[in-house]
């Protein structure tokens, strides 16, 4: 009984310490038995030559065995690095300058990122920024009823931005046409946090943008080269770019990230590009090392790179 309930808490203790390495936790507890009851018997065995038959011999051995045996599992399931959770360290509103190829230690005890500027303090958007909100002094008015297609503010140089609803198992998908991934980004920024299962796609020549209550997303590659730029914008030599930073939600962006591609679909991390030339935010869809993105707005190539970022998900974790 001692010795089941020994077995029971080694292969926990192994698992645990093989899934904290990235590796199979139900390896762990198979070669944890396999080795624990395997030395057993050849010490058993053993110890019954020895002791020329004695039970009491082929006992001792086969629990000296079995220790032993217990001992190799829990080194092999130690083996290599514990890898840590990454740590966003561009929260929303933080900017990091050349995304950090190594993280900071997991994300317990790491500092919380700075609170987030309101959105269009973050953009560093041209525009004069809404008045803030009154301050609610009773209990919050109830929201006014979701008219089908709301329009939404115009995008610079655009007619009025209008989303057309289409409703398919119990999500609104709201989508709109626009000329270029500038007039796209812009739409998508202007509008409030979508509630859940709300998601608004600007469908352009070069690629559709989403944006849901996490972020932006993608459905399908982006274009990456001879984008349509915002009218009349003068491409500059290529340049560096200033930041990479987040919009939205990082942390629940990454993991809806994980979830897809772990389910085989398409998916791509999505963060705001900050132009070297004219310091426009672009939503692009990052990979992990040097990349390349244009400026959706001056169209001037930017270069900068993006950490390894791996997700914990239910299946392991999952590069993104
Ligand atoms: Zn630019």
């Amino acid at each position: 009984m001692l010795e089941i309930l020994g077995i029971a808490l080694l292969c926990m203790f192994n698992s645990k310490a093989a899934k904290a390495r990235g590796r199979s936790g139900g390896a762990a507890v198979g070669y944890t038995i396999a080795l624990w009851i395997g030395m057993e018997i050849v010490g058993a065995i053993i110890g019954a030559l020895v002791s020329q038959g004695s039970m009491a011999g082929a006992y001792v051995f086969g629990l000296v065995f079995a220790l032993i045996g217990g001992g190799a599992a829990a080194v092999i399931a130690r083996l290599g690095e514990v890898r840590a959770i990454p740590q966003a360290p561009w929260g929303p509103g933080y900017a990091a300058p050349g995304y950090p190829a190594s993280y900071p230690p997991g994300p317990y005890g790491a500092p919380a990122p700075p609170a987030p500027p309101g959105p269009y303090q973050a953009l560093g958007q041209s525009g004069p920024p809404p008045p803030p909100p009154p301050m609610p002094s009773g209990p919050a008015p109830a929201p006014a009823p979701v008219p089908a297609s709301i329009p939404g503010p115009p995008a610079p140089g655009d007619q009025p931005v209008v989303w057309q609803d289409r409703r398919s198992n119990g999500s609104t998908y709201r989508s709109h046409r626009a000329d270029t991934l500038y007039a796209a980004a812009e739409a998508l920024r202007a509008i409030a946090t979508p509630p859940p299962n709300t998601y608004y796609v600007a469908d352009t020549p070069d690629g559709s943008l989403g944006r849901d209550l996490f972020g932006f997303f993608t459905e399908a590659p982006l274009k990456t080269t001879a984008l349509a730029v915002k009218p009349g914008a003068q491409p500059a030599a290529p340049v560096g770019a200033v930041s990479l930073t987040a919009f939205g939600d990082a942390m629940k962006s990454q993991a809806s990230v994980a979830a897809l591609k772990s389910a085989g679909r398409y998916a791509s991390f999505v963060l705001q590009l900050e132009c070297g030339h004219c310091g426009y935010k672009s939503p692009v869809e990052t990979q992990q090392g040097e990349f390349e993105r244009q400026c959706y707005s001056c169209g001037t190539v930017n270069q900068t790179r993006r950490g390894t970022i791996n997700v914990l998900t239910g299946s392991g974790f999952v590069e993104i």
